[in-house]
This record gives C-alpha cells, sequence and structure tokens, in this order.
C-alpha cells in the first residue's frame, strides 16, 4: 500500500475564508484535533504576517504535545535582489522554531516577471538561496510552487528550473499547487506525470488545489495516481473563495477507494467526529450533505430505500458509514413507509404492532401538514412514538403560564414568566406556583418552571439547552406566519432536539422545550 502524506493548511490557507477567524487557543485547538485524527502534518500559519501566528507558534512550542503530526510554519522565499541573512520573513520562519518550514514560491515566468518585476535568474536563484538557508538551519523545507500548472502550461522550461533549483538545494517536497484552480483533472494528471518524470525519486511531489471549478478533490486524486505523494488541504475544504481541496473527501477516497495509506492504522473513522469539532470551533457547521461526514451522508428517507436497506445494508450505501465514523440515519418524516417506523420502534424497544404503527404514520402526517419537520427533532419523534404506546409518564402538569414583557423608562427590556404546575398523581399531585425573570421570554418560562418542579424531578438539574432556532414557515404572511421552533438540550452525555410549532412563537417555544424537558428526564440516568 503506498503512502500518501497529508498536509492540512487549515489553520493557514483555511482561515483565508471570508467570515471565520480563530483565536490562539481556538487554533491550539483545532491542531490537537488533526493530530488526533493522524494526519503528517499541520501548517499553523505563517508567522510574521500577524502577531497571533506568531504567539501562536510560541504556544505550541509549551503546549502542544503532538503524537502523529509535525508542525509547519509558513512563509516565503526571500525578497527579489535581497539576501537571506537578513530577510526577515525566513527570519521569522526560523523563530517559529518548527522541524519543518513550507515556503511560497513563484514558479510561472509569468509570475516572476509580472508580479515580482524580475528576471527568471533571480526568480529561480530566489528559491534555490531560500531553500538552501533553510536547509542549512536543519529545517525540513516543503517548497509551494505557487500557479505551478498555469506556468507549466505557458513556460515548462522555466517551472521545471524553478523545481531543480529547490531539489538540488535540499527541499524534500515539491508542492504544485493550482493557485487559481482552474486546472481541469486531465491536465494535472499529464503535468504530474512531467514532472515525477523529472524528479523521479529526488523529493515528494506534493499537490495544492483550490475548488474554483469543483474539481479539487479529483484533481488531488488525479495527481496522486500520477505519482503524487503528498496532498494538501483543509478539513471540510474550508478556504477563500470556493474552498481548499476537501480532506474529509479526498482522504476517504483514496485509502477507502484506491488503497492508499492516508491516516494511521484505526484513524479514519475518527473523522466524521473531527471534521465536526474542527467545524463546531470555527462556527461554521458541516454541510449536512457533504460526502462521508455530512449528518445527511448515509441518511435514508425514501420509504422505498429504507426498505430495502433493512434487508441488505450495502443496498443503498457505497461504503459503510462506520468506516468514516459517521452512521447510517433513518429519516422520518410523512413520506416515511412502515418499514421505517417499525424499525425505529423496535430500535426503541417499543414493540408497536401493525396498528399503533398506522397510528403513528397518520399523528406524523397530521403534524408535519401543521409544519412539524422530524427529521431534525428526534428526540420529539420518540416521545410522539412513546405516546402513542401509551409509554411517556407524566412527569408534571401545567395548569397554565403567563409570560410578560416589559420596556423600562432606561429603553431595558424585562421579561417574567409565571407558571402554575402540578407534580405527582391524583390525590398526592402537589401544586406549584413560581415566577422568575429571564433575557427573553423562553429563558423565563424555563427558569419558573424548573424552579417550581426542580426539588421534585432533581434530574432537571443536569439538562441545559444549548440551542434555540427559530424559523418562520409561511414567510408571505411575515408577523401572522407559523414559527417552527428547534430546540437542543444535553445531559452531558447525550444531545437531543425538540420542536414546537405554533402561529405564536411562545406557544411553538413552550411546545419544544415541555418536549425537551420530558425527553431528558425520561432518559436521566
Ligand atoms: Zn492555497
Amino acid at each position: 500500500m503506498r503512502l500518501v502524506e497529508v498536509f492540512d493548511t487549515t489553520l493557514r490557507d483555511g482561515l483565508q475564508v471570508e467570515g471565520v477567524s480563530a483565536t490562539v487557543d481556538d487554533k491550539l485547538r483545532i491542531a490537537e484535533q488533526l493530530d488526533h485524527l493522524g494526519v503528517h502534518y499541520i501548517e499553523g500559519g505563517w508567522p510574521g504576517a500577524n502577531p497571533k501566528d506568531i504567539e501562536f507558534f510560541a504556544r505550541a512550542r509549551t503546549e502542544l504535545n503532538l503524537d502523529t503530526s509535525t508542525l509547519v510554519a509558513f512563509g516565503s522565499t526571500r525578497r527579489p535582489r535581497g539576501k537571506v541573512d537578513d530577510d526577515t520573513t525566513l527570519r521569522n520562519l526560523i523563530d517559529a522554531e518548527t522541524s519543518a518550514v513550507c515556503i511560497v514560491a513563484k514558479s510561472s515566468e509569468y509570475q516572476v516577471v509580472e508580479a515580482l518585476k524580475t528576471s527568471l535568474d533571480e526568480g529561480a536563484a530566489m528559491i534555490a538561496d531560500s531553500v538552501r538557508f533553510l536547509h542549512g538551519e536543519g529545517r525540513r523545507v516543503l517548497v509551494d510552487l505557487e500557479h505551478f500548472f498555469d506556468g507549466y502550461k505557458e513556460n515548462p522550461e522555466f517551472s521545471l528550473r524553478a523545481i531543480e533549483a529547490a531539489v538540488v538545494n535540499g527541499a524534500t517536497h515539491l508542492v504544485l499547487c493550482d493557485t487559481n484552480g482552474g486546472t481541469l483533472p486531465n491536465e494535472v494528471a499529464t503535468i504530474v506525470a512531467d514532472v515525477k518524470s523529472h524528479v523521479a525519486d529526488d523529493a515528494v511531489i506534493g499537490i495544492h488545489c483550490h475548488d474554483d471549478t469543483g474539481c479539487a478533490v479529483a484533481n488531488s486524486m488525479a495527481a496522486v495516481e500520477a505519482g503524487a505523494g503528498h496532498v494538501q488541504g483543509t478539513l471540510n475544504g474550508l478556504g477563500e473563495r470556493t474552498g481548499n481541496t476537501n480532506l474529509s473527501t479526498v482522504i476517504p477516497n483514496l485509502q477507502l477507494k484506491l488503497g492508499y495509506e492516508c491516516l494511521p492504522e484505526g484513524h479514519l473513522e475518527r473523522l466524521t467526529v473531527v471534521s465536526h469539532h474542527v467545524a463546531e470551533t470555527l462556527n461554521r457547521a458541516v454541510n449536512p450533505q457533504a460526502p462521508y461526514v455530512g449528518s445527511s451522508a448515509f441518511a435514508h428517507k425514501a420509504g422505498l430505500h429504507v426498505s430495502a436497506i433493512v434487508r441488505a445494508k450495502d443496498a443503498y450505501e457505497h461504503v459503510s458509514p462506520e468506516q468514516v465514523g459517521n452512521d447510517t440515519r433513518f429519516v422520518v418524516s410523512e413520506m416515511a413507509g412502515r418499514a421505517t417506523i417499525q424499525m425505529k420502534s423496535d430500535a426503541l424497544g417499543l414493540d408497536l404492532d401493525g396498528a399503533a404503527v398506522n397510528d403513528v404514520i397518520d399523528e406524523l402526517k397530521r403534524l408535519e401538514h401543521e409544519g412539524y419537520h422530524f427529521e431534525a427533532a428526534d428526540a420529539s419523534l420518540e416521545l410522539l412514538m412513546r405516546r402513542v404506546g401509551g409509554g411517556v409518564p407524566e412527569f408534571f402538569r401545567v395548569e397554565s403560564m403567563r409570560v410578560i414583557t416589559d420596556e423600562l423608562p432606561d429603553g431595558e427590556f424585562n421579561t417574567e414568566a409565571t407558571v402554575k404546575v402540578w407534580v405527582g398523581d391524583g390525590d398526592d399531585a402537589v401544586r406549584h406556583v413560581w415566577v422568575a425573570e429571564g433575557n427573553g421570554p423562553v429563558n423565563a418560562i424555563d427558569t419558573a418552571l424548573r424552579k417550581a418542579i426542580g426539588k421534585a424531578l432533581p434530574e432537571l438539574a443536569s439538562i441545559h439547552l444549548t440551542d434555540y432556532k427559530v424559523r418562520i414557515l409561511d414567510g408571505g404572511s411575515a408577523t401572522g406566519a407559523t414559527t417552527r421552533v428547534l430546540l437542543s438540550a444535553t445531559d452531558g452525555e447525550k444531545d437531543w432536539t425538540t420542536i414546537g410549532v405554533s402561529p405564536n412563537i411562545i406557544e411553538a417555544s413552550w411546545r419544544a422545550l415541555e418536549d425537551s424537558l420530558i425527553y431528558g428526564l425520561l432518559h436521566a440516568p
């Protein structure tokens, strides 16, 4: 099995994407995740480009304990007509104290002449001097050959000269970059094969693609098939414009489909959770439809598929989701057939009979017509099924609830909720009345209810709401529209989501909150 190194640049190129920024703490946490996944290289940033990256490398020295990955500092070759000894960029690279460095170099005639305004001889000398200097300082030197494919098409002699300047001076890696992202897989394959025939085994050929034609993953795979042994990219394809090569896609493609070794044995199944952790740290959710790691990647909705997949797991799945740490999910909606409901019921240990399954389907259809959407609210679906089966205890019963919001003279808003609620059965039932303030109606109701019944139901203390999403369903009628609320909660071990729908946002929120607490109590350890 041929080894293909994985080089992650989420912390450098990935952070070029609009609307994403990361603190030094975030970057350290992401580096730990990448090491846990088992990538060979983590590009940490460009020391000298900003104070944050200098701090990152300084803290990485003492705070990061990497098991599988090598940390890399990024920079560039020396300036045109400059000297390596007094070049600040090169100095900063050395000061980052990483064992490996990656420098960007111009390998296209057009870029040297037009962007650097210098001669091709000087262009080649900049690469040669810089690599020799860094190599002399004991660094492993990777060279990012910017605009390589465009340059090679225009003047291959100069592009090969740039490569030679790097190799003879000690570069271990020649990373061919499709900087503008416009190259297609057939061109990548031809050019990488050409380069490979010149370089042979003198250095590892790497590939760095951008997704401007939607081909970054395909281009990276074509490069590997043509002889590249090093793939650069970012988790979830984060990056400038349309993004970088998506490592969450290309790693399983190379490993599961083509038989290359990318991650250490047993690490591929960490891919889904690491992709999600990194996305969460950067506050940029994973696209649900992302290959391999998306929440819908192995979700089956249509009734026909689901009944087939119950019979044969691989009927509608191209790989086993466990291989990448994902799960098969049966999505239950009004389109679901009996098989889905029956399966869900079996999984919950509910043992619903044929008539009960029909009742669940009727109830689902009725509620989805009102605007409920159970695909996103597994906990509410489970409660619906349990209620049909008669299996949800009445933990508490709300007699009434009132919320008042006042605007105070100083412009502040004050929200207060009153909840009257019964706990217990029959003659033993006890009535609790509580008033609480909150920073908004949902918070105030939640606080009042917890105060009212918290003593009787101490398990509530471990349940926390984590997310509250509101969506207007019937946008056309504006403030008269139906509101759908999705509420996520956790008890520290399990996460769940519930749903409420109503023209009244307070009622919708309340329905979701009530289900959320009941679900938490039902599953309390
Ligand atoms: Zn790039």
